[in-house]
């Protein structure tokens, strides 16, 4: 059974548009994730400091917070790292396969 919305100003909204606006809703959400967590970004920094005090320079492993010399090597933290890539792509992963079966 269709729900009826209708927009502040009065206009009667089409399902269509319902569904529409909502796809570009969660697209927004999670892009707004991949930003925060910025997973691929290479200027990333390590959250690790070194024997001198400060911070390590080096790029942490693709969805984690520390590179490889400082733990991003251990089983654990790849498997943390990788669990948060698969939490950030699966919400934008479900909204295209529904883009695509509105397609079809
Ligand atoms: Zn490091």
């Amino acid at each position: 059974m269709p729900e009826k919305f209708i927009h502040p100003d009065g206009e009667h909204v089409t399902e269509e548009q319902v569904q529409q606006a909502k796809q570009e809703a969660a697209l927004l959400t999670a892009r707004a994730a991949l930003l925060e967590a910025n997973p691929i970004e290479t200027r990333r920094q390590c959250t690790a400091t070194n024997r001198a005090g400060t911070r390590c320079g080096r790029a942490p492993i693709p969805g984690g917070m520390v590179c490889d010399r400082h733990g991003g090597k251990a089983p654990q933290t790849i498997a943390a790292a990788q669990a948060r890539l698969r939490s950030l792509w699966e919400p934008l992963f479900e909204v295209f396969t529904e883009a695509v079966d509105t397609w079809r």
